[in-house]
């Protein structure tokens, strides 16, 4: 079972990854879009961090309904309310329970990605975050790593996609050739969770 800290020790890792990968992030932002997802991201988990620390998160659903809230309130970007639908709906599947399964997180997961195909209105093979979330999350089946690992895969497999949603669609063909900063972003995030699921001495 996966207590609260086990969450914030995700949203811990996340934010480290993204100081880490800021400036790749904001480089893979600049030939298909406006050059921002790194610093979009680092102000975001920078946010989620001071947030995390002052307020009391007794569940792993509040850990995540509170970053969610924070990155939709300091993100100004695309990404900004996407992940924190991910990081809301997620944590609202959840619940209020202290401990969840890992069962439990990886139905949460399907249902916070989604709703960000539902409010992004985009698909897989659109060049977005989904092409890294959702055979990410369907991979959760397997183990956490597995689910990294996919979600790498996925982000790899956005350069010779054309982008259909987001800033990088306004390219049509000229987007194709470029790894989407945002699929790279979620591979980050699902790397943090297989990290910190192996620390804590997971599948
Ligand atoms: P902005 O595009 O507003 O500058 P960011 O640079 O922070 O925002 O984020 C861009 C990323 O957001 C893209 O690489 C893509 O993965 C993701 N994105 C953009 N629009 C959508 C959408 N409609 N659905 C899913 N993801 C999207
Ligand atoms: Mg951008």
């Amino acid at each position: 079972m996966r207590d609260a800290e086990f969450f914030r020790r995700w949203m811990t890792a996340a934010a480290a990854a993204v100081e880490r990968e800021a400036d790749r992030l904001t480089e893979l932002d600049s030939p298909i879009g406006d050059a921002d997802h790194g610093s979009n991201l680092l102000r975001g988990f920078t946010a989620v961090l001071a947030t995390l620390e002052a307020e009391p998160t007794p569940a792993p659903g509040t850990v995540l309904q509170l970053a969610g809230r924070t990155l939709i309130s300091t993100v100004g970007g695309a990404s900004g309310p996407l992940y924190g639908t991910l990081l809301r709906r997620t944590g609202k599947a959840l619940g209020e329970s202290a401990e969840v399964s890992d069962a439990q997180l990886r139905e949460a997961l399907s249902e916070g990605v989604g709703a960000v195909a539902q409010l992004g209105g985009a698909a897989p093979g659109d060049k977005t975050m989904l092409d890294a979330l959702v055979p990410g999350v369907a991979a959760l089946g397997t183990s956490y790593r597995a689910a990294g690992s996919a979600a790498e895969e996925g982000a790899l497999a956005t350069v010779p996609m054309q982008a259909r949603k987001g800033r990088a669609s306004y390219l049509g063909e000229r987007s194709i050739g470029h790894q989407d900063p945002g699929a790279t972003s979620s591979a980050l995030l699902l790397g943090a969770l297989a990290d910190v699921a192996e620390s804590a001495g997971a599948r």
